[in-house]
Protein backbone atom coordinates (compact mmCIF):
# COMPACT_ATOMS: atom_id res chain seq x y z
CA UNK A 1 0.00 0.00 0.00
CA UNK A 2 1.63 3.18 -1.02
CA UNK A 3 0.35 6.90 -0.81
CA UNK A 4 1.39 8.90 -2.55
CA UNK A 5 0.85 12.95 -1.45
CA UNK A 6 3.02 16.05 -2.02
CA UNK A 7 2.23 17.95 1.12
CA UNK A 8 4.50 17.23 4.22
CA UNK A 9 0.90 16.89 6.10
CA UNK A 10 -2.38 16.36 5.86
CA UNK A 11 -4.07 19.32 5.83
CA UNK A 12 -7.73 19.64 7.19
CA UNK A 13 -9.50 21.99 5.11
CA UNK A 14 -12.46 22.06 6.97
CA UNK A 15 -10.90 24.39 9.37
CA UNK A 16 -8.54 26.38 7.33
CA UNK A 17 -11.04 29.49 7.36
CA UNK A 18 -10.91 28.96 11.34
CA UNK A 19 -6.83 28.97 10.98
CA UNK A 20 -7.13 32.39 8.96
CA UNK A 21 -8.77 34.40 11.99
CA UNK A 22 -6.98 32.85 14.51
CA UNK A 23 -3.35 31.45 13.26
CA UNK A 24 -2.97 29.25 16.57
CA UNK A 25 -5.18 26.68 15.13
CA UNK A 26 -2.62 26.08 12.61
CA UNK A 27 -0.52 23.65 14.69
CA UNK A 28 -3.91 21.66 14.81
CA UNK A 29 -4.77 21.12 11.29
CA UNK A 30 -1.44 20.35 9.29
CA UNK A 31 -1.17 16.45 10.65
CA UNK A 32 1.50 14.68 10.22
CA UNK A 33 0.79 11.12 8.33
CA UNK A 34 3.48 9.10 9.77
CA UNK A 35 0.23 7.26 12.31
CA UNK A 36 -1.87 6.47 9.12
CA UNK A 37 -0.66 3.30 7.68
CA UNK A 38 -0.03 0.51 9.68
CA UNK A 39 1.05 -1.48 6.41
CA UNK A 40 2.18 0.68 4.13
CA UNK A 41 4.15 4.04 3.17
CA UNK A 42 3.81 7.91 2.37
CA UNK A 43 5.61 9.09 -0.41
CA UNK A 44 6.43 12.75 -0.55
CA UNK A 45 5.72 13.47 -4.45
CA UNK A 46 2.70 14.01 -7.24
CA UNK A 47 1.25 12.06 -9.54
CA UNK A 48 2.37 13.91 -13.26
CA UNK A 49 1.17 11.23 -15.39
CA UNK A 50 -1.38 7.67 -14.17
CA UNK A 51 -3.16 5.57 -16.46
CA UNK A 52 -4.54 2.59 -15.67
CA UNK A 53 -0.97 0.90 -15.61
CA UNK A 54 1.55 3.07 -14.16
CA UNK A 55 2.10 6.25 -12.53
CA UNK A 56 5.06 8.64 -13.17
CA UNK A 57 5.65 10.73 -10.01
CA UNK A 58 7.34 14.50 -10.17
CA UNK A 59 10.53 13.13 -9.34
CA UNK A 60 10.75 10.61 -12.30
CA UNK A 61 10.11 7.57 -10.31
CA UNK A 62 7.31 5.17 -11.78
CA UNK A 63 4.86 3.02 -9.66
CA UNK A 64 3.22 -0.18 -10.96
CA UNK A 65 0.47 -0.80 -9.13
CA UNK A 66 -2.37 -3.87 -9.31
CA UNK A 67 -4.78 -1.43 -7.95
CA UNK A 68 -5.21 2.17 -9.00
CA UNK A 69 -7.16 4.51 -6.01
CA UNK A 70 -7.57 8.24 -7.78
CA UNK A 71 -8.03 10.48 -4.62
CA UNK A 72 -6.43 14.37 -5.85
CA UNK A 73 -9.86 16.11 -4.52
CA UNK A 74 -10.11 19.41 -5.95
CA UNK A 75 -8.39 22.77 -5.89
CA UNK A 76 -9.95 26.12 -4.10
CA UNK A 77 -8.74 29.07 -4.02
CA UNK A 78 -6.62 30.75 -0.81
CA UNK A 79 -7.75 30.46 1.95
CA UNK A 80 -9.82 27.78 2.05
CA UNK A 81 -7.58 25.83 0.40
CA UNK A 82 -3.31 26.58 -0.92
CA UNK A 83 -1.57 24.20 -3.40
CA UNK A 84 1.57 25.11 -0.99
CA UNK A 85 3.29 21.64 -0.80
CA UNK A 86 5.58 22.43 2.32
CA UNK A 87 4.26 22.91 5.81
CA UNK A 88 6.07 25.81 7.16
CA UNK A 89 5.65 27.91 4.24
CA UNK A 90 1.85 27.09 3.97
CA UNK A 91 1.76 28.49 7.49
CA UNK A 92 3.68 31.45 7.07
CA UNK A 93 0.84 32.23 4.27
CA UNK A 94 -1.95 32.36 6.60
CA UNK A 95 -0.07 34.23 9.10
CA UNK A 96 1.02 36.78 6.81
CA UNK A 97 -2.78 36.99 4.96
CA UNK A 98 -4.50 36.90 8.67
CA UNK A 99 -1.88 39.90 9.31
CA UNK A 100 -3.33 42.17 6.58
CA UNK A 101 -6.72 41.02 7.33
CA UNK A 102 -6.87 42.37 10.97
CA UNK A 103 -5.15 45.47 9.40
CA UNK A 104 -8.25 45.62 7.54
CA UNK A 105 -11.47 48.02 8.57
CA UNK A 106 -13.34 46.33 5.05
CA UNK A 107 -13.47 43.03 3.89
CA UNK A 108 -15.24 42.00 0.82
CA UNK A 109 -15.87 38.48 -0.09
CA UNK A 110 -17.15 37.13 -3.58
CA UNK A 111 -19.41 34.44 -3.38
CA UNK A 112 -22.18 33.40 -0.74
CA UNK A 113 -21.68 29.79 -1.34
CA UNK A 114 -21.04 27.80 2.33
CA UNK A 115 -17.19 29.20 2.22
CA UNK A 116 -17.97 32.75 2.29
CA UNK A 117 -20.73 32.31 4.19
CA UNK A 118 -18.43 30.51 6.70
CA UNK A 119 -15.38 32.93 6.37
CA UNK A 120 -18.10 35.85 6.87
CA UNK A 121 -18.72 34.55 9.98
CA UNK A 122 -15.36 33.73 11.24
CA UNK A 123 -14.47 37.36 11.07
CA UNK A 124 -17.08 38.85 12.63
CA UNK A 125 -16.30 36.47 15.65
CA UNK A 126 -13.18 37.80 15.71
CA UNK A 127 -13.62 41.57 14.62
CA UNK A 128 -17.06 42.26 15.37
CA UNK A 129 -16.05 45.98 14.19
CA UNK A 130 -15.23 45.24 10.42
CA UNK A 131 -17.08 45.61 7.74
CA UNK A 132 -17.57 42.59 5.95
CA UNK A 133 -19.75 42.51 2.59
CA UNK A 134 -21.23 38.99 0.89
CA UNK A 135 -21.18 39.76 -3.05
CA UNK A 136 -22.58 36.52 -5.25
CA UNK A 137 -23.91 36.76 -8.59
CA UNK A 138 -26.87 34.18 -7.79
CA UNK A 139 -29.66 36.03 -5.83
CA UNK A 140 -29.88 34.34 -2.39
CA UNK A 141 -27.23 32.94 -0.63
CA UNK A 142 -25.68 29.25 -0.89
CA UNK A 143 -26.89 28.59 -4.64
CA UNK A 144 -29.51 26.70 -6.13
CA UNK A 145 -29.44 23.14 -4.60
CA UNK A 146 -30.67 23.72 -1.15
CA UNK A 147 -33.92 24.87 0.93
CA UNK A 148 -35.32 28.03 1.54
CA UNK A 149 -36.02 27.90 4.91
CA UNK A 150 -32.23 27.30 5.19
CA UNK A 151 -30.94 30.49 3.20
CA UNK A 152 -33.73 32.36 4.77
CA UNK A 153 -32.25 31.21 8.50
CA UNK A 154 -28.26 32.31 6.98
CA UNK A 155 -28.88 35.50 5.91
CA UNK A 156 -31.00 36.32 9.12
CA UNK A 157 -27.65 35.42 10.88
CA UNK A 158 -25.48 37.16 8.78
CA UNK A 159 -27.11 40.50 8.59
CA UNK A 160 -27.74 39.92 12.36
CA UNK A 161 -24.34 40.37 13.00
CA UNK A 162 -23.74 43.16 10.53
CA UNK A 163 -22.74 41.20 7.14
CA UNK A 164 -23.84 43.26 4.30
CA UNK A 165 -25.05 41.04 1.64
CA UNK A 166 -25.37 42.51 -2.18
CA UNK A 167 -27.04 39.66 -4.18
CA UNK A 168 -28.42 38.94 -7.56
CA UNK A 169 -25.65 41.26 -9.09
CA UNK A 170 -21.70 40.66 -10.36
CA UNK A 171 -18.95 43.33 -9.92
CA UNK A 172 -18.33 44.92 -13.09
CA UNK A 173 -15.06 44.71 -12.71
CA UNK A 174 -13.09 42.76 -9.97
CA UNK A 175 -10.68 44.37 -7.51
CA UNK A 176 -7.48 46.05 -8.73
CA UNK A 177 -5.47 44.44 -5.61
CA UNK A 178 -4.71 40.34 -5.40
CA UNK A 179 -7.03 38.55 -3.33
CA UNK A 180 -5.81 38.67 -0.06
CA UNK A 181 -3.45 41.36 -0.21
CA UNK A 182 -4.05 44.48 2.10
CA UNK A 183 -4.95 47.72 0.40
CA UNK A 184 -8.12 49.87 -0.68
CA UNK A 185 -10.10 49.94 -3.48
CA UNK A 186 -13.79 51.04 -5.02
CA UNK A 187 -15.81 48.05 -6.61
CA UNK A 188 -19.24 48.37 -8.43
CA UNK A 189 -21.83 45.58 -8.83
CA UNK A 190 -24.01 45.17 -11.91
CA UNK A 191 -27.27 46.63 -9.98
CA UNK A 192 -24.88 49.55 -9.41
CA UNK A 193 -24.01 49.06 -5.91
CA UNK A 194 -20.83 50.85 -4.84
CA UNK A 195 -17.97 48.80 -1.88
CA UNK A 196 -15.25 50.28 -0.86
CA UNK A 197 -12.48 48.06 0.88
CA UNK A 198 -9.53 47.26 2.21
CA UNK A 199 -9.25 43.52 1.21
CA UNK A 200 -11.23 40.94 -0.20
CA UNK A 201 -10.95 37.12 -1.17
CA UNK A 202 -12.34 34.86 -3.77
CA UNK A 203 -14.99 32.57 -1.77
CA UNK A 204 -15.90 30.19 -5.23
CA UNK A 205 -14.08 28.05 -8.18
CA UNK A 206 -13.93 24.53 -7.13
CA UNK A 207 -11.52 22.55 -9.47
CA UNK A 208 -11.21 18.75 -9.60
CA UNK A 209 -7.39 17.80 -9.83
CA UNK A 210 -7.35 15.56 -12.68
CA UNK A 211 -5.13 16.91 -15.17
CA UNK A 212 -2.64 14.33 -14.37
CA UNK A 213 -4.64 11.31 -15.93
CA UNK A 214 -3.13 9.70 -19.36
CA UNK A 215 -4.31 6.91 -21.83
CA UNK A 216 -7.80 5.48 -20.88
CA UNK A 217 -8.01 7.30 -17.34
CA UNK A 218 -8.14 10.79 -19.34
CA UNK A 219 -11.19 9.30 -21.32
CA UNK A 220 -12.97 8.93 -17.97
CA UNK A 221 -12.23 13.06 -17.45
CA UNK A 222 -15.74 15.13 -17.92
CA UNK A 223 -15.35 18.23 -19.61
CA UNK A 224 -15.63 19.84 -16.04
CA UNK A 225 -12.66 17.92 -14.75
CA UNK A 226 -14.59 15.46 -12.73
CA UNK A 227 -14.22 11.93 -12.99
CA UNK A 228 -16.74 9.06 -14.07
CA UNK A 229 -17.42 6.51 -12.10
CA UNK A 230 -19.56 3.49 -11.91
CA UNK A 231 -21.86 2.66 -9.20
CA UNK A 232 -18.68 0.62 -7.68
CA UNK A 233 -16.88 4.03 -7.87
CA UNK A 234 -14.29 2.40 -10.94
CA UNK A 235 -13.41 4.67 -13.19
CA UNK A 236 -15.63 4.29 -15.84
CA UNK A 237 -13.99 1.69 -18.63
CA UNK A 238 -11.37 0.66 -15.97
CA UNK A 239 -11.61 -2.49 -13.73
CA UNK A 240 -9.01 -1.91 -11.14
CA UNK A 241 -9.06 2.25 -11.01
CA UNK A 242 -11.15 3.67 -8.73
CA UNK A 243 -12.13 7.18 -7.98
CA UNK A 244 -13.34 8.93 -4.92
CA UNK A 245 -14.10 11.96 -3.29
CA UNK A 246 -13.36 15.57 -4.38
CA UNK A 247 -12.70 14.46 -7.70
CA UNK A 248 -15.20 11.86 -8.66
CA UNK A 249 -18.38 12.40 -10.02
CA UNK A 250 -20.02 9.79 -7.80
CA UNK A 251 -21.84 12.29 -5.44
CA UNK A 252 -23.09 15.67 -5.88
CA UNK A 253 -22.63 16.28 -2.76
CA UNK A 254 -19.29 17.34 -2.06
CA UNK A 255 -17.67 17.04 0.85
CA UNK A 256 -15.57 15.22 3.80
CA UNK A 257 -18.60 13.28 4.96
CA UNK A 258 -18.97 11.72 1.07
CA UNK A 259 -15.33 10.79 0.74
CA UNK A 260 -15.48 9.10 4.02
CA UNK A 261 -18.71 7.35 2.83
CA UNK A 262 -16.83 6.30 -0.04
CA UNK A 263 -13.54 5.16 1.22
CA UNK A 264 -15.35 1.78 3.21
CA UNK A 265 -16.89 1.27 -0.50
CA UNK A 266 -13.80 1.30 -2.25
CA UNK A 267 -11.27 -0.48 0.21
CA UNK A 268 -14.00 -2.96 0.59
CA UNK A 269 -14.21 -3.68 -4.01
CA UNK A 270 -10.25 -4.04 -3.97
CA UNK A 271 -10.69 -6.79 -1.01
CA UNK A 272 -13.45 -8.44 -2.73
CA UNK A 273 -11.37 -8.23 -6.11
CA UNK A 274 -8.19 -9.67 -4.79
CA UNK A 275 -10.07 -12.53 -2.92
CA UNK A 276 -12.48 -12.69 -6.30
CA UNK A 277 -15.21 -12.08 -3.52
CA UNK A 278 -18.74 -11.89 -5.70
CA UNK A 279 -19.88 -8.74 -6.46
CA UNK A 280 -18.94 -5.49 -5.56
CA UNK A 281 -20.65 -3.35 -3.47
CA UNK A 282 -22.58 0.35 -4.99
CA UNK A 283 -21.96 3.43 -3.54
CA UNK A 284 -25.21 5.21 -3.09
CA UNK A 285 -25.26 8.81 -3.04
CA UNK A 286 -27.04 9.89 0.39
CA UNK A 287 -29.93 13.01 -0.08
CA UNK A 288 -28.68 16.47 0.60
CA UNK A 289 -27.52 17.55 3.93
CA UNK A 290 -25.43 20.11 4.69
CA UNK A 291 -24.51 22.01 7.97
CA UNK A 292 -23.02 25.69 7.74
CA UNK A 293 -21.00 27.44 10.68
CA UNK A 294 -21.56 31.20 11.38
CA UNK A 295 -18.62 32.02 14.13
CA UNK A 296 -18.01 29.17 16.50
CA UNK A 297 -21.38 29.07 17.87
CA UNK A 298 -23.63 30.23 15.08
CA UNK A 299 -24.86 28.48 11.72
CA UNK A 300 -27.47 26.00 10.22
CA UNK A 301 -27.97 23.17 8.14
CA UNK A 302 -30.36 20.67 6.45
CA UNK A 303 -31.07 16.89 7.06
CA UNK A 304 -32.73 14.85 4.59
CA UNK A 305 -34.81 13.18 7.89
CA UNK A 306 -36.08 15.78 9.42
CA UNK A 307 -38.61 18.80 8.20
CA UNK A 308 -36.37 20.96 11.12
CA UNK A 309 -33.63 22.98 10.36
CA UNK A 310 -30.37 21.76 11.85
CA UNK A 311 -30.28 24.78 15.14
CA UNK A 312 -27.35 26.29 15.58
CA UNK A 313 -25.85 24.68 18.81
CA UNK A 314 -26.02 21.44 17.15
CA UNK A 315 -24.00 23.20 14.25
CA UNK A 316 -21.72 24.43 16.74
CA UNK A 317 -21.59 20.48 18.42
CA UNK A 318 -20.66 18.91 14.93
CA UNK A 319 -18.17 21.66 13.57
CA UNK A 320 -18.14 24.94 14.53
CA UNK A 321 -16.45 24.32 18.30
CA UNK A 322 -13.22 21.95 17.60
CA UNK A 323 -14.17 22.12 13.62
CA UNK A 324 -14.09 18.60 13.24
CA UNK A 325 -10.22 18.51 14.50
CA UNK A 326 -10.74 15.93 16.80
CA UNK A 327 -12.27 13.13 14.61
CA UNK A 328 -9.77 14.02 11.86
CA UNK A 329 -6.54 13.93 14.35
CA UNK A 330 -7.99 10.32 15.60
CA UNK A 331 -8.61 9.09 11.83
CA UNK A 332 -4.67 10.12 11.14
CA UNK A 333 -3.55 7.91 13.66
CA UNK A 334 -3.34 10.77 16.65
CA UNK A 335 -5.22 12.92 19.18
CA UNK A 336 -4.88 16.50 19.56
CA UNK A 337 -3.57 16.56 23.05
CA UNK A 338 -0.15 14.30 21.51
CA UNK A 339 0.20 17.29 19.13
CA UNK A 340 -0.05 20.11 21.21
C1 LIG B 1 -13.15 25.84 3.93
C2 LIG B 1 -13.71 24.47 3.72
C3 LIG B 1 -14.64 23.95 4.60
C4 LIG B 1 -15.17 22.68 4.42
N1 LIG B 1 -16.08 22.21 5.32
C5 LIG B 1 -16.59 20.96 5.15
C6 LIG B 1 -17.50 20.42 6.10
O1 LIG B 1 -17.88 21.07 7.08
N2 LIG B 1 -17.97 19.16 5.89
C7 LIG B 1 -17.58 18.40 4.82
O2 LIG B 1 -18.03 17.25 4.67
N3 LIG B 1 -16.71 18.90 3.90
C8 LIG B 1 -16.21 20.15 4.04
N4 LIG B 1 -15.32 20.65 3.13
C9 LIG B 1 -14.99 19.85 1.94
C10 LIG B 1 -13.88 18.85 2.23
O3 LIG B 1 -12.75 19.50 2.75
C11 LIG B 1 -13.54 18.12 0.95
O4 LIG B 1 -14.70 17.62 0.34
C12 LIG B 1 -12.60 16.98 1.23
O5 LIG B 1 -11.38 17.48 1.70
C13 LIG B 1 -12.38 16.15 -0.03
O6 LIG B 1 -11.41 15.20 0.24
P1 LIG B 1 -10.51 14.59 -0.93
O7 LIG B 1 -9.56 13.67 -0.23
O8 LIG B 1 -11.36 14.08 -2.01
O9 LIG B 1 -9.73 15.84 -1.55
P2 LIG B 1 -8.71 16.89 -0.94
O10 LIG B 1 -9.02 17.21 0.47
O11 LIG B 1 -8.65 17.99 -1.96
O12 LIG B 1 -7.32 16.09 -0.92
C14 LIG B 1 -6.65 15.72 -2.09
C15 LIG B 1 -5.20 15.41 -1.74
O13 LIG B 1 -4.56 14.97 -2.93
C16 LIG B 1 -3.30 15.60 -3.02
N5 LIG B 1 -2.95 15.70 -4.47
C17 LIG B 1 -3.43 16.60 -5.37
N6 LIG B 1 -2.88 16.37 -6.58
C18 LIG B 1 -2.08 15.30 -6.45
C19 LIG B 1 -1.24 14.58 -7.36
N7 LIG B 1 -1.15 14.91 -8.66
N8 LIG B 1 -0.52 13.53 -6.88
C20 LIG B 1 -0.64 13.16 -5.57
N9 LIG B 1 -1.41 13.81 -4.66
C21 LIG B 1 -2.11 14.86 -5.10
C22 LIG B 1 -3.49 16.96 -2.37
O14 LIG B 1 -2.25 17.50 -1.92
C23 LIG B 1 -4.43 16.63 -1.22
O15 LIG B 1 -3.74 16.29 -0.06
C24 LIG B 1 -14.77 21.91 3.30
C25 LIG B 1 -13.82 22.42 2.40
C26 LIG B 1 -13.28 23.67 2.60
C27 LIG B 1 -12.25 24.18 1.63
Amino acid sequence: MVLVEPKDDFVHNVAALRALVDPSWLERIYLPYTGLLGHGRVIRDRAVKADADRVVLASGAELFPDYLVLATGSGYPFPAKSNVPRTQAAHAMVRGTHTALAAADRVLLLGAGPVGIELAGEIKAVWPGKQVTLVDVVGDVLGERYRQDLKAELRRQLTGLGVELLLGSALRDEPPTAAGELGTFGVTTQAGAEVTADIWFRCYGVAPVSDYLAGGLAAARRGDGFVEVTPELLVAGQDRVFALGDVSAADQNKGAGAAGRQAPVVAGNIRALIIGAGELTRYQPPPTAIIVPVGPDGGAGQRPDNADLVPAEVVAQLKGRDMMVQRFSELLGMSTTARN
